[in-house]
């Protein structure tokens, strides 16, 4: 075990709060949060912070869009007492107006909210839903052995205790000990420039934002309480290892050279520090222990982003390691954190590294602000940073609960990570893949499915206009969707598809991650061909195109098919309905039914779904429903006595898609208009 070298007797806990499913290590803002989430998923969570009382130092207080989002659908804000708007933003001292990055959004913009505020608000919240939060226990070792992690803790007695848990997260801060004790490595760049920050009373100099000046930058602003936040940057003074916060003398010194004034009169409540350190570990998993918050990422605290990117973290990772836990997601979902929050990371420290650059540069760095100044006033520019400060060019986390409240334990059989909505549509943040979506049936579908807000894959063969009329149709009515070639049926065809499919993904939410599949491409046989005639070549055709080709794009989906994920199998009502002339047809679509019946028992425990959806006659825009008389003649075999339409089925497909079929799978279901029942 890593750890201190002496060989002090550890009291073990094997039954009590020391054994649990998960250890969080940090009650900071990130670690509270993650608690909470883990709970309302139905895992049980320890959380150890060494302080035995919560700290009152002055942090962050700035919330973003996304933040409030969050906490909004968790039922937090109301507790918090709804924050005030926090003003305009800025990006490295030039004025951003954050509303920008979605002026509809209900949280646009900034909000205030002292930290110590959330943290209260974050700790009730979370052992309301029975994390328990252990005070006054400091980690001081791990190991992960097979199958779970060891912790050493010291108690603020002084008495040892160890203890296990099959998950350890590390949200115990910067200066993270589990980063150290688990091995995390840490790449990036050292700090180059400091900021002096003190919060004094009895002072009376005028307010300023980011006021430049030769020597430097100052900030001032008056509290209500009547004590002045000053912070200052010194032009060409190197940051000071410092180990402690500075002295006034030295506040007192860095502002009267930088803006002339005095302020050596006053008395100073709160000092500190801060620079532009910026690193981030290079990943944020090492086997069963984790890291979120600044224990991942260590950042400048411009603008409220390290806070902001920290809930973040623990609002993305709370679902997913819960799903873990309770088997309902293989280990991959824990590397679909990594990957999904590490380049978010990174994007964050490079935008607040280019900020740090903007407020802190000297004299070098004019030509620069002014014409990124210039750019700002740009729309799409301003959208474009808006979004990225706010979190709202990611897609929103996972909601493991809407409200606070005890977590029962999960029954056995139920799964428990369904997804709730919080935004519009019923498919938010979700992706989907529709096979052979370019025309008819296929095409509703992906329009259904983008309707309610996912983001769709359209798959075509061959007809590259068709695809591109399908996207478009969707571009224009506010959805999202990206073309995908690939011919199935023939050699290569699943790795064609999966290229294309996850290149398009990474590009358009930063990860693979697909959560729904419909298995709709299919060939037909051409009209009047008996059994007799029937060649082996058109006979494997249809079955490596209908049959084949769903399986193995199944197989490679499943990997990157998420907890709670659908899989549709578009079948038909023949396999119900005797026609010789679609023989082989039949004989592939009742293939298609027995894959998701046996799938649907397979995937059960990961909370997939595995459904058939049967059309019977529907107008696919083929040329037989040109002709009024063959159309007649078809309607009267639905119970409705009418053709069926591509939205008719494509409806019930993206009806499969929602949580609201959560506890459909396995099923044939019939969306033949009633031609079935004879
Ligand atoms: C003085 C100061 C001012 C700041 N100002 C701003 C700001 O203006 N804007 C902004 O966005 N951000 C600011 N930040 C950063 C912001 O506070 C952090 O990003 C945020 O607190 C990160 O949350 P966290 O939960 O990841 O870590 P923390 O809040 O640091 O929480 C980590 C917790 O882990 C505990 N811990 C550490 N080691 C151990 C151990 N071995 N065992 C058990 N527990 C342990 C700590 O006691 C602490 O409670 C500031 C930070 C500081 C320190």
């Amino acid at each position: 075990m890593t750890g201190p070298a002496n060989a002090d007797p550890f009291e073990e806990d094997t039954a009590g709060p020391l054994a649990t499913d998960v250890f969080v290590v940090g009650a900071g803002p990130v670690g509270l949060l993650l608690a909470g989430e883990l709970r309302a998923a139905g895992a049980r969570v320890t959380v150890l912070e060494r302080l035995t009382e919560p700290t009152t130092e002055s942090r962050a207080s700035t919330l973003h869009a996304r933040t409030m989002e969050l906490l909004a659908a968790r039922g937090l804000l109301e507790r918090l007492g709804p924050p005030p708007p926090g003003g305009p933003g800025h990006f490295g001292g030039i004025p951003l107006d954050l509303t920008a990055a979605d002026p509809d959004h209900p949280y646009a913009g900034q909000w205030k909210c002292p930290q110590s505020t959330l943290e209260r608000v974050l700790g009730e919240w979370s052992r309301e839903l029975g994390a328990r939060l252990l005070r006054g226990h400091r980690v001081v070792g791990l190991a992960q052995r097979a199958g779970h992690v060891e912790v050493e803790v010291v108690r603020s007695d002084g008495t040892r205790v160890r203890g296990r848990a099959a998950y350890l997260v590390g949200c115990d801060g910067e200066r993270s000990a589990v980063r150290g004790l688990a091995g995390f490595a840490l790449a990036g760049q050292d700090a180059g420039r400091e900021m002096l920050r003190a919060d004094v009373a009895g002072i009376d100099i005028p307010n300023r934002r980011f006021e430049r000046h030769p020597g430097g930058m100052a900030t001032a602003a008056r509290w209500p309480d009547g004590t002045t936040r000053v912070m200052v940057h010194l032009h060409g003074q190197r940051p000071d290892p410092r180990s402690r916060p500075p002295g006034f003398d030295e506040v007192v010194a860095a502002w009267a050279t930088v803006t002339g004034e005095d302020i050596s009169h006053g008395t100073p409540v709160w000092l500190n520090a801060f620079d532009d350190t910026s690193r981030q570990v290079t990943r944020y998993r090492r086997g069963r222990v984790l890291l979120a918050g600044d224990a991942a990422h260590l950042q400048m605290p411009v603008g409220g982003q390290a806070l902001n990117l920290g809930l973040q973290d623990a609002a993305d990772l709370g679902v997913k390691l819960a799903g873990r836990v309770l088997g309902r997601a293989g280990e991959d979902v824990l590397d679909s954190y990594h990957d999904s929050r590490h380049p978010v990371g990174a994007r964050t420290l490079t935008n607040i590294r280019a900020q740090s650059f903007l407020l802190l540069g000297g004299p070098e760095v004019e030509p620069l602000r002014s014409t990124f100044g210039g750019l700002i006033g740009n729309g799409s520019v301003r959208r474009h940073l808006a979004r990225m400060i706010s979190g709202l060019d990611v897609p929103a986390p996972t909601v493991a609960t809407a409200t606070a409240g005890p977590a029962a334990a999960p029954a056995p059989d139920q799964p428990h990570l369904t997804p709730e909505r919080n935004i519009v549509g019923r498919l938010d943040n979700k992706t989907a893949l529709v096979t052979g979506s370019s025309r008819g049936i296929g095409r509703a579908i992906a329009v259904g499915l983008a309707a309610e807000g996912a983001l769709v894959a359209v798959h075509y063969a061959t007809n590259t206009e068709a695809a591109e009329e399908t996207v478009a149709l969707i571009e224009k009515d506010g959805g999202r969707a990206f073309p995908v070639r690939a011919e199935l049926g023939v050699p290569g065809d699943v790795h064609q598809l999966f290229h294309g499919l996850e290149q398009g993904l990474k590009e358009r939410t930063g990860e693979a991650s697909l959560d729904i599949l419909v298995n709709n491409a299919g060939a037909t046989t051409p009209a009047g061909l008996v059994p007799e005639d029937v060649t082996l070549e058109e006979f494997e055709r249809l079955f490596a195109i209908n049959a084949r080709a769903p399986f193995f794009i199944t197989q490679r989906a499943l990997g990157i098919i998420p907890t709670g994920g659908r899989i549709i199998n578009i079948s038909s009502g023949l396999t119900r309905l005797a026609n010789p002339e679609q023989a082989p047809y039949a004989m592939t679509k009742g293939a298609i039914e027995q894959l998701s019946l046996h799938l649907a028992r397979h995937l059960a425990p990961r909370g997939i779904t595995v459904n058939s959806v049967a059309p019977g006659i529907t107008d696919n825009g083929g040329p037989v429903f040109d002709i009024p008389e063959a159309v007649e003649q078809m309607a009267q075999l639905s119970a409705f006595k009418r053709v069926g339409k591509a939205e008719d089925v494509a409806d019930v497909v993206t009806f499969l898609a929602t949580d609201e079929a959560r506890w459909i799978t396995g099923a044939f279901i019939d969306a033949t208009g009633g031609t079935l029942l004879g």
